[in-house]
């Protein structure tokens, strides 16, 4: 996996869904993973106090372990939590534990409270091509931290019949996070998955969010396959776990498309199907 362009400098991207369940932690490790093995250097921020992105990726995240909750709440340095991932070369991950669950109301108090990710990130020095940040389902100031830290948006949308609502309420936020905090930040990319191409339903809903979003979603889509499923109970992504199967080729051709894109593709407001 090489020969891909890398990044002129490091493309921060906040995976977003204020939706569970529809494959935000799955698809931030294995692109994450995917990018690596494409011959970049990631870091996947673990921003949900489940910490299901951490357990993913097989790091440990009990409650002693130093996490973005200290990066966040007491100004750790990033580069204190942040561990390599084993049998990865060039991953990374700062973990959350389950103190992380506290913060959204610890956060109200402290000064900056909504660009304290942000902060951290630019104070960690060592050179990464990809920041990938796995947000929790909720829009709360955690997400916020996350949107102010990153430029770009990556929505995992699941292909079932209530794929497209609540979408509105994500896209308010990053309209808000743009006029207020972030004036870089857009939605530049959605990832169908879970996509079952034999039922009409999941056909219909990837037609529909095509029509909605024209060329931010990319042409590759993620099946539905058990062996993704089963990645994170060894604490592996499916990239390692079964290399071969479709799920892991899946991935990788998504991360492709991501960091193809990355270098020709720039936004425009005026041709942004988003409606404003
Ligand atoms: P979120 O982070 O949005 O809550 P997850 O990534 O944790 O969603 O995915 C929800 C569940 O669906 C998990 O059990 C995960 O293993 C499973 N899952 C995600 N993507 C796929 C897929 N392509 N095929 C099968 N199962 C998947
Ligand atoms: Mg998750």
């Amino acid at each position: 996996g090489e020969g891909l362009p890398r990044p002129d400098r490091t493309r921060i991207m906040v995976v977003a869904n204020q939706k569970g369940g529809v494959g935000k932690t799955t698809t931030t490790v294995n692109i994450a993973a995917s990018l690596a093995l494409h011959g970049a250097r990631v870091l996947v921020i673990d921003l949900d106090p489940q910490g299901n992105a951490s357990t993913a990726l097989g790091i440990d995240h009990h409650a002693e372990v130093p996490s973005i909750y200290d990066v966040l709440v007491d100004s750790k340095p990033l580069s204190d939590v942040v561990q390599p991932v084993r049998d990865v070369e060039g991953l990374f991950c700062a973990p959350a534990t389950i103190d992380l669950a506290g913060a959204e109301i610890e956060l109200v108090s402290l000064v900056a409270r909504e660009s304290r990710l942000q902060r951290a990130i630019q104070a960690y020095e060592q050179p990464l091509d990809y920041i990938l940040i796995d947000c929790p389902p909720s829009l709360g100031l955690l997400t916020v931290n996350a949107m102010v830290a990153g430029a770009e948006v990556l929505i995992p949308i699941q292909c079932e019949y209530y794929a497209l609502e609540g979408l509105g309420q994500l896209l308010r936020n990053v309209e808000l996070v743009r006029g207020h905090l972030n004036p870089g930040l857009h939605v530049s990319t959605i990832l169908l998955t879970m996509y079952d191409g034999r039922t009409r339903l999941a056909s219909q809903v990837a037609e529909e969010v095509r029509t909605h979003f024209g060329d931010e979603v990319l042409r590759t889509s993620i099946p539905r396959s058990v062996r993704i499923s089963e990645a994170p109970s060894y604490g592996q992504t499916v990239l390692t776990y079964d290399p071969g199967s479709s799920g892991a080729l899946s991935y990788l051709e998504a991360a492709r498309e991501i960091a193809l894109r990355g270098v020709s593709v720039h936004y425009d407001a005026q041709s942004s199907p988003l409606g404003h």
